[in-house]
């Protein structure tokens, strides 16, 4: 009970913190409207909300403004806070209202039409000589803003109300923290998140890079990127087998008649490859084509009707249950220009897909499985299970039409998920209504090195798909009984997975992930004969090395390796040569010393084993 009463405290004095901050955020986006306008008074202000970690204000600038204006701006604001200003509230009427801010301040006067319209109540927030148009809420005085623990990030260009069609407005950001040391940490990790960058990485480690003449958001894969991948794959696929899944494999495309059964054409068919053009009929497509409407095939954008055809090839009985189907497949979608982003939102990715086909009473037990294999696989990869943070996302009991299933399949469901969430001791959040039309889910976001979140694994149960294609088996009884499907995915894609690992361990992957293991550097060509046949050895123990024999001094191509964060440089001059040895650098704890090749061969060995 005493736990209970705890947690409660913390999180009131949480949201109350959080409360002060939108309130410390939108003052200091007022201040920086008040500095701006001192600068430029014919400058014409737009919005200035509230955002994560900060604020921002749109201006319609008379003249430009450039990144050397901010430090003046945020000195002025600064001032501005320790002259100890009050905000005031005044509620106005929609006349006061148009005559306070009048056609020629077209932002504002545009939104207070739009107020009026809409019949919403009127107020401004005055504070010095400024009045704003605002709704609050504000800090009762600048006292209460710390005015070292705010600052003016960037500017960028930003249409009016978000419109091509409209001008384009300077923004200015600025982030706001209730302590200067918070404020610091959240520069410092900004720093160190631009160094991880996944994209920035991927280039310099020479792992992937995404091509525009290939196409938007097709990765291509390095030599290096493509062993990482195939690593990690070769992990998924043991540990799959060693659980009790068994592998299927399906085509890359499927016939419209597929997709028609699975719903995706009707609703899903603006997200899939190759698309319908604008305004052009199926019709058209057919003659353009040359295919008859039966030939018609599309890319798939999931797995899961291709593996329910491998159930459907022949009648199923309760003794063959349950079915756990894994294949890495590889989907494409057409997903919007603006929103790709590196590995992280691609148009072609691998899921790390499988489908687990059982009877009812054998659910519990499944889910239970899962559960375990997702943490399991946090764990391997190095993510602390501590953190890993789940929601339960069930169905808007108000809204039933828009579900798939029943009511009594919905409550089974839900109920069983949350149990197995309780079993399990996850901490978890139920969100009501962000349930997928077909089935609850659990979605589990794990955090990376930074503390940032990333959506991982997904555990979904479908009642759409089994009920469209009439998966049955033959119960005990000699009945035909309804199968229960779960989707799954513990990566959930390779290529989110990989940009995850590479930003997690900033591309300094542990060993037994590193694409290349140690790197052999000869001090001299005298030095090749020995550096080969070290590579040798070294392979044949199923370490990955490589051997550096261009010209560069030695210095250079330590440092190289260095840059490519290779966990083992080994060195070999003539004394290594004659003792049968190694000179051993390592990434992280720099230099070992000399080490007979047994000796270093057995230590990695271990490292390997143990990091698995
Ligand atoms: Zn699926």
């Amino acid at each position: 009970m005493k736990k209970i009463e705890k947690t409660r405290r913390q999180k009131q004095t949480g949201d109350a913190s959080e409360q002060q901050m939108h309130k410390i955020r939108h003052s200091l986006s007022h201040l920086l409207a008040m500095a701006v306008l001192e600068k430029y008074p014919k400058t014409k202000l737009a919005i200035g909300p509230v955002i994560e970690n900060g604020f921002y204000y749109d201006f319609d600038l008379p003249a430009p403004l450039s990144d050397k204006d901010l430090p003046a701006l945020e000195k002025r604001m600064k001032d501005l806070i320790k002259k100890r200003i009050s905000f005031k509230k005044t509620t106005i009427t929609p006349p006061q209202a148009r005559n306070l801010f009048p056609i020629s301040n077209i932002y504002k006067h545009e939104l207070v039409e739009e107020l009026i319209r809409e019949k919403k109540s009127l107020s401004t927030y005055t504070s010095g000589s400024f009045e704003d148009l605002c709704s609050g809420p504000h800090v009762a005085n600048t006292k209460e803003i710390n005015p070292d623990a705010f600052k003016l990030t960037h500017l960028a260009g930003a249409y009016w109300r978000g419109s091509e069609k409209n001008k384009m407005l300077t923004r200015v950001y600025g982030v706001a923290f209730e302590t200067k040391q918070e404020l610091e940490t959240y520069l410092k990790n900004q720093e160190e998140a631009a160094k991880r960058d996944h994209r920035k990485l991927g280039q310099e480690l020479d792992l992937f890079h995404l091509d525009e003449k290939v196409g938007l958001g097709l990765p291509l894969w390095h030599p290096k990127g493509a062993l990482l991948w195939r690593i990690i794959e070769d992990f998924w696929y043991k540990k799959h087998l060693e659980g009790g899944y068994d592998l299927v494999r399906t085509p890359h495309i499927g016939s419209r008649a597929l997709w028609e059964t699975s719903g995706h054409w009707n609703f899903y068919s603006n997200s899939m490859y190759p698309p319908l053009e604008a305004g052009q009929t199926l019709e058209e497509q057919k003659h353009k084509e040359r295919v008859k409407e039966s030939e018609l095939y599309l890319l798939k954008p999931m797995n899961c009707p291709l593996h329910i055809q491998v159930y459907k090839n022949r009648p199923r009985s309760y003794r063959e249950l349950p079915f756990r189907w894994a294949e890495c497949g590889t989907v494409y979608r057409f997903e919007k220009k603006g929103e790709l982003s590196g590995l992280t939102r691609v148009r072609g990715f691998t899921q790390d897909d499988a489908h687990i086909i059982c009877a009812k009473d054998r659910v519990e037990e499944e889910l239970k499985r899962v559960i375990d294999f997702i943490l399991f696989i946090y764990r391997s990869f190095g993510f602390n299970t501590k953190d890993v943070a789940v929601y339960l996302s069930l169905r808007d009991p108000k809204d039933k039409e828009k579900y798939a299933g029943n009511d009594a399949g919905w409550k089974f469901t839900q109920d069983i998920l949350r149990k197995v969430a309780k079993d399990k001791k996850l901490s978890f959040k139920e969100e009501v209504g962000e349930a997928a039309f077909y089935g609850p889910k659990l979605d589990f976001k794990i955090k990376d090195a930074l503390g940032r979140e990333w959506q991982c694994s997904t555990l979904q149960f479908d009642f759409n798909l089994p009920e469209r294609f009439d998966m049955n088996f033959v119960n005990a009884q000699g009945k035909q009984e309804r199968a229960y499907m779960l989707h799954r995915a513990l990566f959930g894609s390779y290529e989110r997975f990989i940009g995850l690992l590479i930003e997690h361990y900033a591309g300094a992957f542990p060993l037994w992930l590193a694409p290349v293991q140690t790197i052999i550097i000869p001090v001299s060509q005298k030095q090749e004969g020995y550096a080969n046949k070290l590579q040798k050895t070294l392979t044949t123990y199923g370490i990955r090395s490589q051997l550096s024999s261009d010209s560069q001094t030695l210095g250079k191509r330590i440092r190289e390796a260095q840059l490519q964060k290779i966990p083992y440089i080994l060195v070999v001059g003539d004394k290594e040569k004659k003792a049968k040895s190694v000179s051993v650098r390592s990434y992280k704890k720099g230099d070992m010393g000399t080490m007979e090749v047994a000796a270093f061969i057995k230590k990695i060995a271990q490292e390997i084993e143990k990091k698995k």
